[in-house]
């Protein structure tokens, strides 16, 4: 909100306090909000003028036809295209992204996701991503972008040497969008070797990694050299599965700036409400990712000792050296979420979902209560059988989200899940 203030009356914070104290004290000005300790919530739609030369000045710089002077007001228009709900809740999600410059909301993920892909993809480019990716994503590229010429080119996650070979192979290359861990199996591809191949071979291609899974508490994308991280906001960042979101984040204000112009003709700005339930919601962001990501290790190492668990698919119980290498090399903590590949199929599964009595049968995830959900027939239906195979989709297969529950109860929740099959 920092813009619509006289700078000399402003109270900056220095820069150099920490993302947990940023969260809470970044860009907002109370006495804009009558003193009000928390932002209020400004949900008009339109903005009363100062002047009717405030007005020309704020569509001039609008339009892009006039650049904006350090520290000049510049009066709010039309909520599509800005609203303070928006500015409060863009500041505080700059902090908690290592190495970010500026943010924008967006009302889903699959609204930021198609946002940055349409700003910087034209028909003739292509775009390198990493596979399985979320469905909704999958769909975007193969439905929507293929049609309008722009290519999609899948390397499974995890394949290191495939991923380098796309990135110097491919025609036009634009992006390279990256989703690591990949969902459900956690397999990580290395986004500091794309990036680097990427920009290697032209600075001006954009490295994208949907950082869903992980972040921003456990991975950094924008400090290994990512372009633009990506969010559905709707999981870990609003955290009580009770809204829809969506975030960009960017290492340099002008990608933001080029997706808000975007923004405003696709109309998907985050509105005020969800806005400020949101910024409500970041303070607690790294306690609640903490908590469920010591939940979900201590269960996953238990459970993968189980005699029904043919497999777990978890950070910490990685075996493969190379994916060892890159979740060393890239993430803190191995998050709040785990696969278990059953004995028994389908049925074993099926059976294992009916018998949980505090995990809840429902996909989504990032939440503070204990999701879990059977992929091959849920998230990941729409893919073919090799596609299922190669992801290591298998009958068998749960995945589970981890909440902030006692760690014990999930646990015997679990156990005793396994034990009636
Ligand atoms: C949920 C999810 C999305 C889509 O987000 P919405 O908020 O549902 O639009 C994108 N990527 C990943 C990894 C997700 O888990």
């Amino acid at each position: 909100m920092s813009e619509r203030k006289d700078s000399t009356q402003l109270r900056e914070p220095p820069s150099k306090l920490g993302a947990n104290t940023q969260v809470l004290t970044r860009g907002y000005d109370a006495r804009l909000s009558l003193g009000s300790a928390r932002p209020a919530v400004f949900r008009s739609s339109t903005y009363v003028f100062h002047s009717p030369e405030a007005a020309e000045r704020a569509f001039a710089i609008a339009s892009g036809k006039s650049q904006r002077a350090e520290g000049e007001p510049i009066d709010l228009i039309y909520a599509r295209i800005n609203h303070p709900n928006a500015e409060i809740v863009e500041d505080h999600l700059v902090p908690l992204e290592i190495g970010a410059e500026a943010a924008a909301v967006f009302n889903s993920g699959m609204a930021a996701i198609m946002t940055a892909l349409l700003t910087f993809a034209k028909p003739g480019d292509s775009i390198v991503y990493t596979v399985p990716v979320y469905g909704g994503t999958q769909h975007l590229m193969h439905q929507f972008l293929e049609p309008f010429g722009i290519k999609g080119i899948p390397v499974v996650a995890g394949r290191t040497e495939e991923l380098e070979a796309s990135i110097a192979n491919a025609p036009n290359l634009r992006i390279v969008f990256i989703e690591t861990p990949a969902n459900p199996t956690m397999q990580m591809s290395d986004i500091a070797l794309a990036a680097h191949r990427a920009h290697q071979r032209d600075p001006g291609v954009l490295v994208m990694v949907d950082n869903t899974f992980l972040g921003p508490a456990f991975q950094h994308p924008l400090s290994l050299g990512a372009d633009l991280v990506l969010y559905s906001a709707t999981k870990y960042l609003s955290g009580f599965s009770d809204m829809l979101a969506g975030a960009a984040i960017a290492r340099d204000q002008s990608i933001i700036g080029l997706m808000k112009a975007r923004r405003i003709i696709f109309g998907n700005i985050l509105p005020p409400d969800e806005c400020w339930l949101l910024d409500s919601r970041l303070p607690t962001l790294t306690l609640r990712m903490n908590r469920a990501s010591k939940n979900a290790q201590r269960i996953a190492e238990h459970l993968s000792r189980h005699k029904k668990v043919k497999r777990t698919y978890y950070p910490s119980l990685f075996q493969e050296p190379e994916q060892i290498r890159i979740r060393d090399a890239q993430c803190d903590f191995p998050g709040a979420l785990f696969s278990l590949d059953l004995e028994g199929g389908k049925r074993a599964a099926f059976d294992f979902l009916r018998h949980l009595q505090i995990g809840r049968d429902a996909v989504s995830l990032g939440g503070v209560e204990t999701l879990a959900c059977h992929p091959k027939t849920t998230t990941h239906s729409p893919l073919s059988d090799i596609e299922l195979d190669t992801a290591g989709i298998t009958d068998g297969l749960v995945r589970i989200s981890v909440g902030i529950e006692d760690w014990r109860d999930l646990l015997a929740d679990f156990q005793r899940a396994l034990d009636k099959l």
